[in-house]
C-alpha cells in the first residue's frame, strides 16, 4: 500500500487501477482494492461504489471504511438517501454535512455516523446513471472543485471498466441496469419501408475504454486545444456564411458559438485530459454529464440546447479524429443507430452488411430516408429516448412497416417478425416475376410504370423491379452526396452511366432541385424563414445561370446520339419555363458550334408542383413536351401543410376531392393537348393512392422502387373503366377524405391492394 499512499492525482490512480484490473484474481477482490486506492488517494476515510440493480435499486457493491457487512446489504430505493439524490440530479452532490441534508437516510449497518463531509458523483453511461462513487470524511468540509473533478473522472473510467466486465463478475452483474437490456418497444415513424433485425451498431460509437486513459496530458491538451481553435473556427466561419454546414439555422449556429467559446464548457474539458482523460473520453464526459443534467428537462427550450450540446460534441469529436472518413466496419446484419444522419454519412457504410436504420429524430422527407429509401434500407424515425435505450450490439427488430423499433426482442417477438419477413420475402419473389408482364389494366388500359431515381446504385433496381424507365431521376441527389461541387466531368460521367444502365429505356433528368430542405454542405446558404417557398430549384437556376448551363452541357454530352429527356422542378410561371427552356437551346447550339454529336432527340418538360400553373395549363402545354406532377411539392402547397413536419404533413388526406380535382384537371388539359402526363410524388407508389390516379385517368406513374411490384399488381387486377365511372362521384365528396369510398369500391372491384 505503500506506493498508492506516495501516489496522488487522478492520474496516476488511474495508472493504478488499471494495473488492478491487470492484476487478475477475484473481481470482488479487484472492486474492493479500487475503492481502497481511490480512498487512499483522495484522502478520504470512506470510499464506496454503489450499481444500479435492475429494480432501480442502488446496491452497494464495495467499500473503503463502512463497515464491511454492508456491502451487497444496503440498498436505496429509487429516490431514497444521497445516492437517489445523485442520481435524480445526475450531478455531484459536494456536502460538508451530510446528515442535514434533506434527503439524508440513516443506514445503521454501514457504520457511517462518524463521518459528515460527503461527496458522491454519479456513474454515468450514456445520459444514464449507472451507480454512484462515494467519498466521506470525518471533518466537515466542503470539497475542492479539483476534488470534484478528479472523482468525476475516475467515476467515468470505472463506468466503463464495469460495462465491459473488467471490475465486477458478469455473473454478479446480471441484472444490474449499466445497460438496459429488458426487451423494449419503441415507437416512431415510418421513413422508409421493410423489415430488418440484426444487431445495433452506434453511428456515435462511444469511447472504447481502452481510449479513455492518455499517456501523455501535455500531448492530449495540445490536441484538444487544436480541435476547439478548429471547430471555433469553423462556426465562425459558418456564421458568417463563408462556408461549412450549412443547413442549420442562424439562432443554432449562434448558440454553438456561444457554448464553443464558453469558458465553462472549455475548462471543464481541459480539467479532464488533465486528470489523465483522452481528449475524446473528455467530450464524452462532458456529454454524458450534460445529458444526464438535461434528460428529464421537460422545456423545449432546454432539450434543443441539449442537442446543440451533441452536435457541438459530435463535431469536436470528427475534429479530434483528423475528420478521415474511413469506411466504417460493419458486423453482418448491421442496425445502425443515430440521432439524425446526413445522406453522405450513411453512403459511408458497407451497404451489405448495413440492413436498417433507426433514428431518434428526422423526418420521412429528410433526404437521408430518400437515401436510405432508395438503398432499399428499412428505416423508422422519431423514436423518442432510443439512443439511451441501445447498446452497440443489442439485438434489434426494425420494423418500418408498422413504424416501431423492438430492442432486445424476446423469443416469440423475433418468431413472429421472421413469420413476416418471410412473408414479406415470399410477396418480393412474387412481384419479382411480375417483373416482365406489361401493365395492362383488366380492360386492356397499357399503364406505363416508371421508377424514380436519384443515385447510380438505384439503377440496379431498375432490372429488378421491371421498371419502363426513370420517371424522375433527381440529379440534386449526387450534388448531396458529394463533398464538394461535382464539377462538369464527374456529372457527365454519373449521366453517362445511368444512360447505360437504362440501356435505351427513357430517363427524365431532373435539373437540380436544390434550397428548402436540400442543402449542400460546400456552398453558401442564406437564411430564408421560409425555405420551402423560397430561393430554390428551378429559381436557383435562373438566377445563377452558371451552375444550371454546366449541368444542361453534362447532359446534352452525355446524351449524345440518344433521347435526352430533361425537367425543370418547381416552375411557378410560364415564364420561368420559357426562360429555362431558352437554356437548353442556348446549350444545344453550343454544342453544335464545336461540332459535337447532339443528342437524337430533346424534349423538355416542367413539373407541376406550384399550384399558379393550374390555372394556367392552356398557356404551359403547348410549350412543354411533357409535364410531371410532383405530388410531394404540389399537395403541400395545396394545403399549406410542410412536408417534412410530421405535425402538419398528415393533416389532409391526398384521397380528398380539392386534390383528387386539382389532379384530374391536370390530366384532363393534359389529354385534350395530348402532353404526355406522368405522377412522380410518393403517392404514385401506394396501391391504393395509384388506383385513385388511374381511375383519373392517369397512365404513366413514376414511383420508389419498392413501390413498382405492388403497384404493377394492382394495376393487373384493376378495370380501369369501371373505377373511371365511379369516381366522378367522390370528387363531388363533401367531406375532407374519401379514401374509405376508394377503399370500398377497389374492394368491391376485386383490386389487389
Ligand atoms: C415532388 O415534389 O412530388 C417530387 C417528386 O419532387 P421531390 O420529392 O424531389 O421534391
Ligand atoms: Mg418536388
Amino acid at each position: 500500500m505503500e506506493r498508492v499512499l506516495a501516489a496522488r492525482g487522478p492520474r496516476s490512480l488511474l495508472r493504478q487501477i488499471r494495473e488492478v484490473m491487470a492484476g487478475g484474481g477475484p473481481a470482488q477482490g479487484r472492486l474492493d482494492m479500487v475503492v481502497r486506492i481511490i480512498a487512499a488517494s483522495m484522502v478520504a476515510e470512506v470510499c464506496s461504489i454503489y450499481l444500479r440493480r435492475a429494480t432501480g435499486d442502488m446496491e452497494l457493491f464495495a467499500t473503503e471504511g463502512l463497515a464491511p457487512g454492508a456491502v451487497h446489504v444496503t440498498r436505496m430505493k429509487p429516490g431514497e438517501g444521497l445516492v437517489g439524490e445523485i442520481v435524480r440530479l445526475g450531478r455531484p452532490l459536494n456536502l460538508s454535512e451530510a446528515p442535514l441534508h434533506p434527503a439524508f437516510s440513516y443506514r445503521p449497518e454501514t457504520g457511517e455516523d462518524p463521518f459528515h463531509a460527503f461527496l458522491g458523483v454519479p456513474l454515468l453511461r450514456g445520459g444514464r446513471t449507472v451507480g454512484a462513487l462515494v467519498v466521506q470524511n470525518r471533518t466537515a468540509r466542503v470539497y475542492g472543485e479539483d476534488e470534484v473533478e478528479d472523482l468525476q473522472t475516475i467515476a467515468m473510467v470505472l463506468s466503463e471498466m464495469v460495462a465491459a466486465g473488467e471490475l465486477v463478475d458478469q455473473e454478479e452483474l446480471k441484472d444490474v441496469e449499466l445497460a438496459p437490456h429488458k426487451p423494449e418497444r419503441l415507437k416512431g415513424t415510418r421513413f422508409a419501408e421493410g423489415l430488418a433485425f440484426g444487431v445495433a451498431v452506434l453511428h456515435e460509437a462511444p469511447v472504447a475504454p481502452e481510449q479513455l486513459l492518455s499517456d501523455d496530458p501535455a500531448q492530449e491538451e495540445i490536441r484538444l486545444q487544436q480541435a476547439l481553435e478548429a471547430l471555433r473556427n469553423q462556426i465562425d466561419e459558418m456564421l458568417e456564411g463563408q462556408s461549412g454546414l450549412v443547413g442549420v439555422p442562424y439562432e443554432v449556429l449562434e448558440t454553438y458559438r456561444l457554448f464553443a467559446h464558453d469558458r465553462g464548457w472549455n475548462r471543464g474539458l481541459e480539467e479532464a485530459v488533465r486528470s489523465g482523460l483522452t481528449a475524446e473520453a473528455a467530450v464524452e464526459r462532458a456529454r454524458w454529464e450534460h445529458r444526464a443534467r438535461l434528460k428529464e428537462a421537460r422545456d423545449p427550450y432546454l432539450r434543443e440546447r441539449l442537442h446543440d450540446l451533441e452536435d457541438l460534441a459530435d463535431r469536436l469529436l470528427r475534429h479530434l479524429s483528423g475528420e478521415t472518413q474511413v469506411e466504417r466496419q460493419l458486423p453482418e446484419n448491421a442496425i445502425l443507430i443515430a440521432r439524425n444522419l446526413g445522406p453522405a454519412d450513411l453512403l459511408e457504410y458497407d451497404r451489405t452488411r448495413l440492413k436498417g436504420l433507426l433514428l431518434e429524430e428526422g423526418s420521412a422527407a429528410s433526404h437521408a430516408s430518400i437515401v436510405a429509401k432508395a438503398l432499399g434500407i428499412p428505416c423508422v424515425g422519431r423514436l423518442v429516448g432510443l439512443r439511451d435505450r441501445v447498446s452497440q450490439g443489442d439485438a434489434v427488430i426494425v420494423d418500418a412497416e408498422v413504424g416501431e423499433a423492438f430492442l432486445r426482442p424476446r423469443a416469440d417477438v423475433i418468431e413472429a417478425f421472421e413469420a413476416r419477413a418471410a412473408l414479406r420475402a415470399q410477396r418480393k419473389a412474387e412481384f419479382a416475376k411480375l417483373k416482365d408482364t406489361p401493365a395492362i389494366t383488366r380492360d386492356g388500359r397499357k399503364i406505363t410504370l416508371m421508377m424514380n431515381a436519384g443515385l447510380a446504385v438505384d439503377l440496379e433496381n431498375m432490372n429488378e423491379t421491371g421498371a419502363e424507365g426513370i420517371g424522375l431521376f433527381r440529379t440534386e441527389f449526387q450534388f448531396m452526396v458529394a463533398e464538394e461541387l461535382p464539377r462538369l466531368n464527374a456529372q457527365t460521367a454519373l449521366y453517362e452511366k445511368v444512360l447505360e444502365a437504362a440501356a435505351g429505356k427513357p430517363v427524365i433528368f431532373r435539373t437540380l432541385d436544390l434550397g428548402g430542405d436540400k442543402v449542400l454542405p460546400y456552398m453558401e446558404a442564406q437564411r430564408e424563414d421560409n425555405p420551402a417557398l423560397g430561393w430554390r430549384a428551378v429559381r436557383m437556376g435562373l438566377d445563377r445561370p452558371a451552375l444550371l448551363r454546366m449541368q444542361l452541357r453534362a447532359l446534352i454530352s452525355a446524351a449524345r446520339g440518344q433521347e435526352l429527356y430533361i425537367m425543370f422542378p418547381l416552375i411557378a410561371s410560364v415564364d420561368e419555363f420559357r426562360q429555362a427552356r431558352a437554356h437548353v437551346d442556348h446549350e444545344l447550339a453550343w454544342a453544335e458550334r464545336r461540332g459535337r454529336t447532339p443528342p437524337a432527340s430533346i424534349r423538355v418538360g416542367a413539373m407541376i408542383e406550384a399550384p399558379s400553373l393550374i390555372w394556367h395549363l392552356d398557356a404551359l402545354l403547348p410549350m412543354t413536351d411533357f409535364v410531371s406532377v410532383g405530388t410531394n411539392d404540389l399537395l403541400q402547397y395545396l394545403f399549406a401543410a410542410d412536408r417534412g413536419n410530421s405535425r402538419v404533413s398528415e393533416r389532409y388526406d391526398p384521397l380528398s376531392p380539392p386534390a383528387l380535382r386539382v389532379l384530374k384537371t391536370i390530366c384532363d388539359a393534359c389529354a385534350e393537348t395530348g402532353t404526355p402526363v406522368s405522377v412522380c410524388g410518393e403517392l404514385a407508389g401506394r396501391p391504393l393512392e395509384a388506383f385513385a390516379l388511374i381511375a383519373l385517368g392517369f397512365e404513366r406513374l413514376s414511383v420508389p422502387p419498392a413501390g413498382v411490384g405492388p403497384v404493377k399488381r394492382m394495376i393487373l387486377s384493376a378495370d380501369r373503366e369501371a373505377a373511371r365511372r365511379s369516381m366522378a362521384g367522390f370528387l363531388k365528396g363533401s367531406s375532407g377524405s374519401v379514401r374509405n369510398e376508394i377503399e370500398t369500391l377497389a374492394r368491391k372491384l376485386n383490386v389487389a391492394l
